[in-house]
């Protein structure tokens, strides 16, 4: 019931057009009862004068059928293309609802989530909700009218025959009622299945340099084969469903014809009903019938859109784990002191990812860890910009906790360079200013000549229009990562996430994007980590952490002497290079 009224909400904005629908709709449907009336009226009344006056008024009688149809031609117009505008605008009102929701949705969920399946409720669920949202009202207030309609003016010929026609319906009602909720099942697992379908090709397509690099290409062929079966027996699934449910209403509709002959035939016999009677009854049943067969495809359609929008619902239901406390406050004026204080943490597993962990940063100056990989250094940095929230303690900038600032303001001051840099399609232009949407050309070229990049996007072509390729493929991997510092060069913002922005170069692209790090991590404050330990030792403090929490902390000279941790590290890495 609330799932229906969700969408009746959908109707809201297009109000006009609904009713300026149903209203065409209710003029078509008694157009189509009328017709029988008006044969009847002109069989029993004009027909049985004499010629000259039939002749006299036939002409008249004419026009106004035309007239009567032109009307219908102009509400059935209506309905055709105005309705399924509207259907289409509430299908684009639910797309944008749904993509700004997943806008808001936090990194958790996207942990879990796989984008093909995403995609697909985006783009092929809705799909059908413009058919439903248009023709399910409209058709059932039609076939009901129409229905109910010839019933009533049945009744007036005999009604003992029409009650007995109204039990054969009722029973083909509850028929149909039956085999829907088995559809809806189906209907449901066809959903599933093709998100399957796209989650495999989204997977496959994206990872496509990775398939051709080892040849996998059957393999895949395989996983996809796969998720198309599923697909193909789910589809086959709900056709035989479909069929039974079809045949089943056509064998209805059989009896509805025989009992109108049966007790015709009887009531007949009996003296109750004219033969010529009969005959009109069995025009009328022709009008219901089609409202039932209507009626009835629609409730496949009905089917179709119902879990398609449930499946909508679900995802718009989903509470963003990140977001905004009320009365959240703007964070300004960053002077950039962090603190970690007793900070837990933990992903869906139970394992502890981060144990207590106290750091501070003072303002301006930079920290860097160092440990072994999956010891929760990257996560210990995405609990500042809040992509995750501490399950206890706290993370505060200058004091303030991250939670009781408003998202928008408090990762508007970090900024972050990592080791994977994604790149929007677009130009290169594009993507720096993405870092400050709106920024001049001014801006975006002291920006890429920060980031040590201006020289070479002046030796293209194109220069700073040309294209990136999908996901920057026409780049090298300095390159792009260059790209991502003129990024936040233009953000500017007061804190610093450097999350082993170097690791996947080599030295030589290292050397060059060391010195414009240096530059970005200027005046602001830094957290750096970083694979090769060449690249922090100037850091104000470093500190090792390794999956048992933080092991060491303080200079690179003092934990040199110290020597421990860091410096088997660091010798283990040096061995034999420096001499
Ligand atoms: P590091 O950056 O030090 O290499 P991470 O912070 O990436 O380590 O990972 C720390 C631990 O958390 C690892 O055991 C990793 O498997 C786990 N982990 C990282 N990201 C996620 C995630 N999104 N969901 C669940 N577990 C994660
Ligand atoms: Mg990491």
């Amino acid at each position: 019931m609330s799932i229906l009224k969700r969408f009746i909400r959908y109707y809201k904005p297009y109000r006009g057009l609904f009713y300026a629908d149903m209203v065409c709709a209710l003029t078509v449907s008694c157009i189509d009862l009328a017709f029988p009336q008006i044969l009847k009226t002109l069989t029993g009344g004009l027909f049985t004068r004499g010629a000259e006056e039939i002749l006299h008024t036939l002409g008249l009688v004419a026009l106004g059928l035309v007239v009567m149809y032109a009307v219908r031609y102009g509400c059935q117009y209506f309905i055709t293309s105005w309705g399924h505008v509207m259907g289409a605008r509430m299908e684009s009102d639910m797309r944008q609802d749904l993509f700004d929701h997943y806008q808001r949705l936090s990194f958790s969920y996207y942990d879990r989530n796989n984008t093909g399946e995403m995609m697909s409720k985006l783009v092929s669920d809705l799909f059908d909700i413009s058919e439903l949202a248009h023709h399910g009202p409209e058709n059932i207030f039609i076939s009901l009218l129409k229905i109910c309609g010839a019933f009533v003016l049945l009744a007036f010929i005999n009604l003992n025959m029409t009650l007995i026609l109204l039990a054969v319906t009722a029973c083909m009602v509850v028929f149909c009622f039956l085999q829907n909720r088995k559809m809806q099942r189906v209907f449901m697992d066809n959903r599933k299945k093709i998100a399957g379908v796209n989650s495999r090709v989204q997977d496959s397509l994206s990872g496509i340099r990775v398939v051709k690099s080892f040849a996998n290409e059957e393999l895949e062929q395989e996983k996809f084969y796969e998720s198309n079966i599923k697909f193909l027996d789910s589809k086959v699934a709900s056709y035989k469903m479909m069929g039974a449910f079809h045949a089943g209403n056509a064998f209805f509709q059989g009896l509805l014809y025989t009992t109108v002959l049966v007790s015709g035939g009887f009531f007949i016999a009996q003296g109750t009903l004219r033969a010529e009677d009969l005959a009109l009854y069995a025009l009328y049943i022709g009008i219901f019938i089609n409202p039932i067969d209507v009626l009835i495809n629609s409730t496949e359609m009905l089917q179709k859109g119902y879990s398609g929008f449930k499946r909508f619902i679900e995802v718009i239901d989903t509470e963003p784990e990140v977001e905004d406390r009320p009365g959240a406050e703007e964070l300004r004026d960053v002077r950039g002191d962090i603190s970690y204080e007793d900070v837990s943490f933990r992903y869906d597993s139970d394992e502890a990812v981060l144990d207590h962990v106290d750091i501070d940063i003072q303002a301006g100056r930079t920290v860097a860890l160092v440990g072994p990989s999956g010891g929760g250094k990257t996560t210990l940095c995405s609990l500042l910009p809040r992509f995750y929230d501490v399950k206890s303690g706290a993370v505060r900038i200058d004091g303030k906790d991250v939670r009781d600032v408003t998202l928008k303001s408090l990762r508007s001051t970090i900024g972050i360079v990592q080791q994977d840099v994604y790149m929007f399609g677009g130009t290169i232009r594009d993507n720096i200013a993405y870092g400050k949407p709106g920024a001049t050309d001014e801006e975006i070229i002291a920006a890429a000549k920060n980031a040590n990049i201006h020289d070479f996007i002046q030796s293209l072509e194109l220069g700073y229009d040309t294209p990136v390729g999908e996901r920057g493929t026409r780049l090298s991997g300095g390159q792009k990562q260059r790209i991502a510092i003129a990024r936040v060069f233009l953000k500017n913002p007061r804190i610093l996430i450097l999350d082993e922005a170097t690791s996947a170069l080599d030295n030589e692209s290292e050397r060059h994007i060391q010195a414009s790090l240096e530059r970005l991590s200027k005046d602001r404050t830094t957290i750096v980590i970083a694979h090769r330990l060449s690249t922090i030792r100037n850091a104000d403090e470093i500190i090792v952490i390794d999956q048992s929490g933080i092991k060491e902390r303080g200079t690179h000279d003092a934990l040199l002497a110290q020597d421990g941790l860091y410096a088997k590290y660091y010798n283990m890495q040096f061995e034999g290079l420096e001499d």
